[in-house]
């Protein structure tokens, strides 16, 4: 497979992306040549939703459909054959990039199918499923699970529904005033009771990134596994899941430049041997009779079904072009939007939701340019309409995190996301707009 990144910073630990470089990424995303609303330059600041993909991930599927397609796995024949050999090339770049061995990247059609393939492992081995290997996630009434109040819901529903069916018990890291978790009491929080700490790398409302190392250790001191929702970490930061020690991690392929319908779960060796398999079927056993059968060995054991080979070659060719941009520059060039994006906080009548600047808790990258804010006497739809009609794209809503909404008092923000092909240029334009937005209403 080639990729590849047009542009890579010469020193990458020390700059962020310079002008020339940043606009020849973004020569590589054709859909940002596009106008929207009858003519106007397209300002995409929805990246924390869903990323736009560079014309070689695109190549890279189309190759796949015009030179390989077939079954991986399977059959004897030539495309099979090469099918397999791009499959697996692709899950080797993702655990390059994420810092894992390619046998603990399970392929899945997104994160939040990741995280419910962990959280259903958890009462399948309750059920008894798994054997002795499985006891590690045998959950009795009593046991509990720790999330926190700052989870999008796919980190937050299937740990919900895990102790409704094993009679478990949720609790959670509550979140401060300035959107970052309060660990004030997380020794009580998590205890010899605690069996999963389950929390997100970088909120995607808030952009605050979670202190990993104070929560994984915590986490260890009782024995608990943990669960790291890296979604809107892995596209936007040096991502090193073996460094961070967490034991499970989720991320999407399509919000780090790669397809949708593709996503992987990682996770520890000696855990995913330990593991039963949560959806089974074909390509995922070793020896079925009409009575029993037997598991394939991880990765293949969560690969049930014929797999999102296409998708799954395009996101490997976004992890290598990620990689080849030169994550530490992707992060200093998001740090440099956050800090442009968080001047709206100025803006008379408009209030962001979450940390205002980078006093992270000992973390060296603590926030990103993901700012979601309310608008005194606006509504955050008519925020996201005035601001569409001048060809700025924000989301709006609860951005599948109520509780954090219902925290903060609010129903819906507006949020503001960048990537790596953003520019200042758009989040000035971001800003001009919104400062006109209550006068458009009336509202000042
Ligand atoms: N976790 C976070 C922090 C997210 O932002 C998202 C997507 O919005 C998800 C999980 C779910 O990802 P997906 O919808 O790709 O499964």
């Amino acid at each position: 497979m080639t990729t590849t990144a047009t542009v890579r910073p010469d020193d990458a630990s020390a700059t962020a992306l310079s002008t020339t470089e940043l606009a020849a990424v973004r020569a590589d995303f054709p859909l940002l040549e596009r106008t929207v609303r009858g003519g106007k330059p397209l300002v995409y600041l929805d990246s924390a939703a869903t990323s736009q993909k560079p014309q070689v991930v695109l190549d890279a599927e189309v190759d796949f459909y015009e030179q390989r397609n077939a079954a991986v796995h399977r059959g004897a024949h030539q495309l099979a054959e090469e099918a397999t050999e791009a499959f697996e090339q692709a899950r080797a770049a993702v655990a390059a990039f994420v810092g894992a061995d390619e046998a603990e990247i399970v392929w899945q059609p997104g994160a939040t199918a990741a995280i419910n393939v962990v959280a259903y492992a958890f009462s399948n081995a309750t059920l008894g499923r798994g054997g002795d290997a499985a006891e590690r996630f045998r959950l009795a009434p009593g046991d509990e699970i720790v999330v926190t109040e700052a989870e999008h819901h796919a980190n937050l529903v299937p740990w919900q529904e895990l102790c409704a069916r094993t009679g478990a018990v949720l609790r959670w890291i509550p979140v401060s005033d300035d959107g970052r978790l309060d660990l004030t009491n997380l020794d009580a929080l998590v205890t010899e009771r605690t069996r999963v700490l389950a929390f997100g790398h970088v909120s995607n409302v808030t952009g605050a990134v979670a202190p990993v190392a104070t929560l994984v250790a915590a986490a260890r001191r009782v024995g608990a596994l943990t669960v790291l929702d890296a979604c809107q970490s892995v596209p936007n930061m040096p991502v090193d899941l073996h460094e961070l020690g967490v034991d499970f991690a989720a991320f999407s392929g399509h919000k780090m430049l790669g397809p949708t319908g593709v996503g992987a779960l990682y996770g520890r060796r000696e855990l995913l041997e330990a593991m039963p398999p949560t959806v089974t079927g074909g390509s995922m056993v070793e020896v079925v009779t009409m009575e029993s059968t037997t598991y394939a060995p991880p990765p293949q054991r969560f690969e049930a079904g014929t797999q999102m080979v296409a998708q799954a070659v395009g996101m490997g060719c976004a992890a290598q072009y990620l990689d080849e941009l030169g994550m530490e520059g992707v992060a200093r060039h998001e740090t440099e939007l956050a800090a442009e994006m968080l001047k709206i906080a100025d803006i008379p009548g408009v209030r962001v939701i979450g940390p205002l600047g980078a006093d992270g808790a000992g973390e060296e990258i603590s926030r990103l340019a993901v700012v979601s804010f309310v608008v005194d006497g606006v509504h955050a739809h008519d925020v996201g309409q005035v601001l569409d009609d001048k060809g700025i794209a924000v989301r709006v809503g609860h951005h599948c995190a109520q509780p954090l909404h219902r925290r903060f008092g609010v129903a819906a923000t507006a949020r503001a996301s960048a990537s790596v092909y953003t520019t200042v240029e758009e989040v000035v334009a971001f800003r001009e707009a919104l400062a006109g937005v209550r006068a458009f209403f009336g509202a000042e």
